[in-house]
C-alpha cells in the first residue's frame, strides 16, 4: 500500500503547482469564441532555434518537478521513482491540467516508450545510468525503428550491429525519427544475425545520438513543420552493456515499446486544452456560425462527443491495466484507432461547418488553424501503426480471425526478398 493517501498527495501536489505555476486562464474563465489560444495543430511548427528555448523551459519544468518528488510517480524508488499507484498519477494529471507549463511534448516518446523499454529490458547500470535522468528531463529519448523498407513490417529492417569484442559495430539508415535533432539517446533495433528467420534476427540497443557516426537529417511535412528526421548510423560503436535484452531477443524489446507507444498515443487524447473532447470548441463554432439550431450539425456533434466520451472511459480502463503492472494488450490497438476515428470525424464535422475558410487564411480567429489539425490527421493515422495495421490486430487478438498471410516468418532473412536487402 502507498504511504501517502490520495489526498495527502492531491495538498503535496497542488501545493508544489501553487509555489511553480500559474493556474490557466479557463479555471477562472468559460471558452469563448475568439478569444485565447487558436493553435490545434496536431504537430508542432517551430523553428530549430525556437526549439531550443522551449526545450530548455521544458527541461527545467521537469526537473523542477522531479526534485519535488513527483518526477516519476509510478517509478519504482531504486531508480528514482517515487513508487505511488496510478490513482495518484491521475491525481497529478487532473491537477496539472488546470495550470500553465511549459510545452512538454520534448518527453512524449522518450517517457512514453523508451524509458519504459529500459526499464524492462537493460541491464541494471543502464538503468541507473539513464531512468531518473530522463524523468528529470535532463536526458531525452528518441525511438529508431523504422527503415525506408520496414515500417509496418518491421521486422524486415535492415539496419546491422556486428559484434566486436565488448561493442557493437551499427550500420544503417532509420527514417521518420521523431525528435531525432533534440534527442540525448535513442533506442535502436538491429539485425544482428539475418541467417534466423525475420524476428529472430534482431537486437535491441540504447545509443548515443550524439556518438561518433550518427548523422541526422530533418525531413519536412506538408504542415510545414520538421518534427521528425532521417538517422544514418556509420559503424557506430555501441558498449554491450547498452544492450536491451539477450542477443537477438530484439522482438520481444520492440514489442514492449510498440505496445507503451500505442498506450501513450491512446492515452494522450486530443485538443482537452481547446475543447475538443468536451465538446465546447464545437459547440461554440457552431452558435458563431448559426448553425446551432440546426438538426444535422447537432446530431453529428453529438455523436463527436460519444465518440471521445467512449475513447476516453476505453483509455482509462486500459492505462490502470499498465500502471497496475500488466502489459498493454490488443485494447491499446483500438484506443489508437479510436483516437484517430475521432480526429476524422472532427475534421469532417468542421470541413464542413467552415467550408473554404479552412483552406485560405484570412487572419479569422477559430478557421483556418483547423487547418494543422486536418493535414496532421494522416500522420496520426501512421505513427505508431497505421489504421490498417491496428484493425488486423483486432480482428486477430479481440475477433479471432485468421493471421494476416502476409509475412514470411520462418524462412532465414537473407533469403527473403525485402526492399534494398544486402544481408551477405
Ligand atoms: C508522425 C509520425 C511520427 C513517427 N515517428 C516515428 C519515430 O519516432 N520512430 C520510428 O521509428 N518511426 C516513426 N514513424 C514511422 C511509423 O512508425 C511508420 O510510418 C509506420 O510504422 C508505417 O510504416 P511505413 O510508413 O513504412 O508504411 P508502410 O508500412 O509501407 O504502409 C503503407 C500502407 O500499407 C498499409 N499496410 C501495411 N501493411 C499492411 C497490412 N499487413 N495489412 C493492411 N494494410 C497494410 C499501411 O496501413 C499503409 O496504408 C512515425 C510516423 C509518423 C507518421
Amino acid at each position: 500500500m502507498p504511504d501517502v493517501s490520495l489526498d495527502e498527495f492531491a495538498g503535496e501536489v497542488t501545493a508544489f503547482f501553487n509555489a511553480n505555476a500559474k493556474l490557466k486562464m479557463a479555471e477562472d474563465k468559460p471558452f469563448v469564441w475568439g478569444e485565447g489560444e487558436d493553435d490545434i495543430g496536431l504537430f508542432e511548427e517551430v523553428d530549430r532555434d525556437k526549439e531550443q528555448v522551449e526545450l530548455k523551459e521544458a527541461q527545467e519544468w521537469r526537473a523542477k518537478r522531479y526534485d519535488a518528488g513527483l518526477g516519476w510517480i509510478t517509478g519504482p524508488k531504486e531508480y528514482g521513482g517515487r513508487d505511488l499507484s496510478a490513482a495518484h498519477e491521475r491525481v497529478y494529471a487532473g491537477i496539472e491540467g488546470r495550470y500553465e507549463i511549459p510545452n512538454q511534448q520534448f518527453f512524449g516518446i522518450g517517457l512514453g516508450t523508451v524509458a519504459p523499454t529500459i526499464l524492462a529490458h537493460a541491464q541494471p547500470q543502464v538503468r541507473e545510468k539513464y531512468l531518473a535522468k530522463m524523468y528529470r528531463g535532463d536526458i531525452v529519448g528518441c525511438q529508431l525503428f523504422s527503415e525506408p523498407g520496414a515500417g509496418s513490417d518491421l521486422a524486415s529492417l535492415q539496419t546491422r550491429a556486428v559484434r566486436d569484442g565488448d561493442e557493437w559495430l551499427i550500420t544503417g539508415q532509420k527514417v521518420w525519427t521523431s525528435g531525432a535533432q533534440y534527442s540525448d539517446i535513442g533506442e535502436v533495433i538491429c539485425r544482428t544475425d539475418p541467417d534466423l528467420p525475420k524476428h529472430a534476427g534482431l537486437t535491441g540497443f540504447v545509443v548515443d545520438m550524439r556518438a561518433p557516426g550518427v548523422e541526422i537529417r530533418p525531413l519536412r511535412q506538408m504542415t510545414g513543420g520538421a518534427s521528425f528526421n532521417e538517422v544514418f548510423f556509420n559503424e557506430v560503436r555501441v558498449p554491450d552493456d547498452h544492450r536491451l535484452g539477450d542477443v537477438n531477443q530484439g522482438w520481444t524489446v520492440a514489442l514492449t515499446t510498440l505496445m507503451n507507444e500505442r498506450a501513450s498515443i491512446g492515452a494522450g487524447g486530443v485538443g482537452g486544452g481547446s475543447g475538443l473532447a468536451s465538446g465546447t470548441r464545437l459547440i461554440e463554432m457552431l452558435r458563431h456560425f448559426g448553425l446551432d439550431q440546426d438538426p444535422v450539425y447537432r446530431q453529428d456533434l453529438m455523436k463527436l462527443y460519444v465518440g471521445y466520451q467512449v475513447a476516453k472511459y476505453t483509455n482509462q480502463r486500459a492505462m490502470d491495466r499498465i500502471k497496475s503492472g500488466q502489459l498493454p494488450g490488443p485494447e491499446m490497438s483500438i484506443a489508437k484507432l479510436a483516437l484517430t476515428q475521432n480526429m476524422w470525424n472532427t475534421a469532417q464535422f468542421v470541413a464542413r461547418v467552415l467550408g473554404p475558410r479552412i483552406i485560405a487564411d484570412t487572419g479569422e480567429w477559430g478557421t483556418f488553424s483547423w487547418n494543422g489539425f486536418v493535414l496532421g490527421i494522416p500522420g496520426m493515422r501512421i505513427a505508431g501503426g497505421s489504421d490498417e495495421v491496428m484493425r488486423n490486430i483486432v480482428a486477430e487478438r479481440v475477433l479471432g480471425m485468421p493471421k494476416d498471410p502476409g509475412i514470411d516468418s520462418k524462412s532465414p532473412f537473407k533469403d527473403l526478398k525485402v526492399g534494398t536487402q544486402t544481408s551477405d
